[in-house]
């Protein structure tokens, strides 16, 4: 009885305060502002230099500017950052947040997204929204795990956090990974509407965990500025390499 007890309680204290390398999961000492251990941080520093300007990607060329992506298409937001490459350790751990429902990984994410925000970014910003899954994939994984991050984001900047209501996809879409770039493209167009009252003229953050060819993040994008956004940022766990 008194194992089970234990067991439950160490289950308890990781879901309220994770203290595992988010990466390799490795014990970390509580009260670390980091959520990775210094190995794995090593391994995958944030993506801060030899970037795109616009979208955030890994530049393959040090002397450009811009990746091949948004030379070849404007997009509908501003501006886009990422925290790591999607390869690896990080590509492991997105896949067990997402299909092996680890939530208590939503908030490692969260702190890693505040991290890199403190030292890297400066958006004004009013409102942050997460990238809305179609009711019936929500009911299918149980929890948008994008809406978590989202919360504990705003909620450590004091800012708003819009749900459903504000921004949602009405058209149930095809798992992207399955389609060309060109399919991604017109598979997302027009899949996503938002609440002009809440968000005209605002400057908003959308935050989603994959960033791959931006066709998720430009439909949202596109769907609040025909309402009147102001400005749209986005921030994402992973991002693919530019070519
Ligand atoms: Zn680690
Ligand atoms: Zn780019």
């Amino acid at each position: 009885m008194k194992h089970i007890i234990t067991i439950l309680w160490k289950h308890l204290m990781t879901l309220l305060y994770p203290n595992f390398c988010l990466l390799c999961e490795e014990t970390l000492d509580y009260g670390n502002d980091k959520a990775l251990c210094p190995q794995c941080e090593s391994v995958h520093p944030h993506l801060r230099e030899d970037i795109c300007i616009i979208c955030g990607k890994p530049l393959a060329d040090s002397f450009d500017l811009i990746c091949y992506d948004c030379g070849k298409r404007a997009h509908f937001f501003e501006e886009g950052r990422s925290l790591w490459v999607y390869e690896g350790l990080v590509k492991q751990s997105i896949y067990d947040y997402k299909y092996k429902k680890r939530k208590e990984y939503g908030l490692l994410f969260a702190k890693e997204l505040i991290r890199y925000y403190n030292d890297t970014i400066r958006w004004e910003l009013d409102m942050v929204l997460p990238v809305p899954l179609h009711k019936h994939r929500l009911r299918e994984r149980g929890f948008n795990q994008t809406e978590l991050m989202a919360k504990y984001f705003a909620k450590s900047f004091d800012l708003q956090v819009g749900g459903r209501k504000v921004l949602w996809r009405a058209k149930p879409t095809e798992p992207q990974k399955a389609l060309s770039d060109r399919g991604r493209w017109d598979n997302m167009q027009d899949a996503f509407f938002a609440n002009k009252v809440q968000v005209e003229g605002k400057t908003i953050l959308l935050i989603d965990d994959i960033y791959t060819t931006g066709s998720t993040m430009d439909a949202c994008a596109k769907a609040l500025k025909i309402q009147g956004a102001k400005a749209v940022y986005c921030l994402s766990i992973a991002i693919g390499r530019g070519m």
